[in-house]
């Protein structure tokens, strides 16, 4: 396996090197759901994405060059879901998120990967499967690049293999990955951190029933399907990352089709206003 490395290199002073002028507009353009934030957004987003790739270690695999611009494009969609969780004045405080790892491989395809799962006779059972990304709790994120440019044409679906993988990243904070990320002191009037995780679940339990539901129906019925990846059905951790995908590609709609996530995602990330339609 031919590897290849690319690291932001890191001046002399110590300061990361600024992303240049050119790719950060050139990424900005790519993808729809950077270039509407605000410009004080735009611009905080910038420093965060500056320190990430300061942390980062980006690997290319099967022959993979991983450019300046493929490095951006992961930095700023990696970023925004930490854009208004770190102090005021040292956005990169909030990097803490994704501090359990330093690693990110980039495929130039679809990955995939071997799995064995083991069957109720006790028979184990491999099986192939196809990756667009994958985050593993205190190891590397993995992810492919023709994956990660379609968020910009895939926009109007509200998907980001980014976002996804590491919103991942925050879930597993408190261990694995289950669709209940550590929620903030006070999260949404909650006096501990009891009530709070009572208040998450009792938000998100149902309406990941009610899509599962949904889905069913509409491959029984021929009904029209929710909108939202269907790949959301297959676990609350997966419900939970294509919310967010959505929530941050497609604010609007996914706060009409899942009004209490979106109320619930906003306090979380701790996002000052509400989309523009409900405003
Ligand atoms: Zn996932």
């Amino acid at each position: 396996m031919l590897k290849t490395l690319s690291k932001w290199v890191r001046r002399a002073i110590g300061d990361p090197r600024p992303i240049p002028d050119s790719l950060w507009l050139s990424t900005l353009l790519h993808y729809a759901f950077l270039a509407r934030l605000s410009s004080p957004e735009q611009a905080r987003l910038r420093q965060l994405a500056t320190h990430f790739l300061d942390r980062k270690e980006f690997t290319g695999v099967h022959g993979l060059q991983v450019t300046d611009a493929m490095a951006v494009a992961v930095a700023a969609q990696a970023c925004l879901p930490l854009l208004h969780l770190g102090d005021a004045d040292t956005p990169a405080t909030a990097l803490h998120w994704y501090d359990d790892f330093v690693g990110i491989v980039m495929h130039p395809g679809s990955a995939v990967a071997r799995r064995h799962v083991m069957d109720g006779a006790g028979v184990v059972h491999a099986y192939d499967e196809v990756l667009a990304g994958e985050a593993m709790h205190r190891g590397p994120v993995m992810l492919s690049w023709p994956a990660v440019q379609q968020a910009g044409s895939d926009a109007h679906a509200g998907y980001s293999v980014v976002i996804h993988e590491f919103v991942h990243k925050m879930d597993m904070q408190d261990g694995g990955a289950d669709g209940a990320p550590p929620l903030p002191r006070g999260f949404m009037g909650a006096r501990g951190p009891r009530e709070a995780a009572r208040h998450w679940a009792r938000t998100w339990a149902p309406a990941y029933e009610r899509f599962r539901e949904q889905l069913i129906t509409a491959q029984r019925f021929g009904t029209p399907a929710p909108w939202l990846d269907a790949y959301g059905a297959s676990a609350p951790e997966e419900f939970f990352a294509v919310a967010c995908e959505a929530h941050f590609v497609q604010p609007e709609r996914f706060a009409a089709e899942f009004p209490e996530l979106s109320t619930a995602l906003r306090a979380f990330f701790r996002q000052p206003h509400p989309p523009e339609s409900s405003r």
